[in-house]
């Protein structure tokens, strides 16, 4: 039997989380992923989800009563574009799995529209932007952490689970030019209301009670600037962990603190963040400590950066006056959801069914719905029109931007199945459609 034909392709991007790696090895035969080294689990899984199956779109859809239809690519930009233009109040969501030229023309088309342009960092970590615009932000690159770190906090976030790599490549067992012993110099600190196996692995776990991480966040900083706290117990954490945790941090050489979702999303949300940086800022008056967040989707970093370079925001936008306003929970996706101020929707490249408010949800299935998505999910399910693209960083290229804003040029390693376009000729498409339709051409 003749042997198959394997194309190697060496130093690949994965896109997938905000970690990046960069440096996984995937082969290809007959235009199918056979074989993934060096990716974690998840990010090994998107490879091969990438490959034809019953998930995959692979033709422009459209709803046909219970089912769908396929229809060719110039009636369905046609359609999507009739929707958008006709609609007053058009959202535009998602956006942080897809590559910044994509992104950019998303900008343009919501412009054009006079939508609301989103991304999921509305639903993340827009709370440590809003923390960052305060009070700005202490911080560096992943490799820095790597070489240098000795010290390094995991707020809020379970990175065995969510950036599987992370801890090898960057922040705990990864050998680094000042860290030569890699996890044994290292000290790790895990501070989280749950036992997860990031708090298992890790050599001191302070478990805080939930919603309470700002009280322990002050009394922390309390603690450094030398006040004596009198109670036994602060947010579930005993003061002596405090007193001891503060004397590690002021000792260290290098510290960095990666926090996520466990601190954006739970109660006082964007004051944790500014009280996460503050902490930061003022450690550095004993040695150097640096913050960064813990992006999850490979490039909402990308997302956020691309709508603040073109409209001086990075997320929760309104075009509705012909000019750019800011303000997250009025113009943010769930708001104008929940509030029912949005008569079309389309969805690129996140899956809001999965995870926004049942409230949102109705609503966004009550009006027409559009589907930027490869695979089916529970938004592409209630989609009255599905546009399959070419899953970027696999079957395209373009560029991502890492979870510390080092921009990455993600590269293809196969061709899209079927007739699947870019995100990116997909927006280009319905951008010159609907200026068709609204006379400007
Ligand atoms: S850690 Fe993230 S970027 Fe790295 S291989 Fe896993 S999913 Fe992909």
């Amino acid at each position: 039997m003749a042997s198959k034909n394997i194309n190697t392709f060496k130093d690949v991007v994965c896109p997938f989380c905000g970690t990046l790696c960069d440096d996984l090895e995937v082969d290809v035969v007959d235009n199918q992923v056979i074989e993934v080294r060096n990716g974690c689990q998840i990010g090994t899984k998107k490879f091969f989800s990438s490959n034809p199956s019953p998930h995959r779109y692979m033709k422009p859809l459209i709803k046909d009563g219970d089912s769908y239809k396929e229809i060719s690519w110039d009636e369905a930009i046609d359609k999507t574009a009739e929707i958008l233009t006709k609609a007053k109040r058009p959202l535009l969501y998602g956006f942080s799995s897809t590559e910044t030229e994509a992104q950019g023309k998303g900008v343009e088309l919501a412009e054009l529209l006079g939508g609301i342009l989103d991304n999921t960092a509305s639903v993340c970590h827009g709370p440590s932007i809003l923390a960052e615009q305060d009070v700005g932000v202490p911080t560096s690159t992943l490799g820095e952490y790597k070489n240098r770190a000795d010290l390094v906090i995991f707020w809020g976030s379970n990175p065995v689970h969510a950036h599987p790599r992370h801890l090898g490549r960057y922040s705990d067992y990864i050998r680094g030019y000042f860290r030569k012993d890699g996890r044994h110099d290292r000290y790790i600190v895990v501070i989280d209301p749950r036992n997860t196996h990031t708090a298992q692995i890790a050599d001191l776990h302070l478990q805080v009670n939930p919603d309470e991480d700002y009280e322990l966040l002050n009394a922390i900083r309390a603690a450094l600037r030398g006040v004596e706290l009198d109670a036994k117990e602060i947010s579930g954490v005993q003061t002596k962990d405090i007193m001891e945790l503060v004397n590690r941090l002021k000792t260290c050489k290098f510290g960095v603190i990666f926090f996520g979702m466990g601190l954006t999303q739970t109660m006082a949300h964007h004051r944790n963040i500014d009280a996460a940086i503050c902490l930061t800022r003022e450690l550095n008056d004993y040695t150097k400590f640096l913050i960064t967040p813990m992006r999850g989707h490979y490039n909402v970093t990308g997302a956020n950066t691309v709508f603040t370079w073109n409209t001086g925001y990075p997320y929760s936008i309104d075009f509705s006056k012909g000019y750019p306003r800011y303000n997250p929970g009025e113009f943010s996706s769930c708001d104008v959801l929940i509030n029912d101020e949005i008569d079309a929707s389309l969805i690129i490249a996140s899956d809001p069914a999965s995870n926004f408010p049942v409230a949102s949800v109705k609503n966004m299935f009550k009006h027409p719905l559009i589907s930027i998505e490869p695979h089916e999910t529970p938004t592409s399910a209630f989609a009255d029109i599905i546009l399959p693209p070419a899953i970027a960083g696999i079957e395209c290229e373009g560029t991502a931007y890492r979870m510390d804003h080092v921009p990455i040029m993600l590269r293809k390693v196969k061709e899209a199945p079927g007739d699947c376009l870019t995100d990116l000729e997909i927006i280009e498409r319905l951008i010159e459609k609907v200026k068709e339709k609204k006379g400007e051409k």
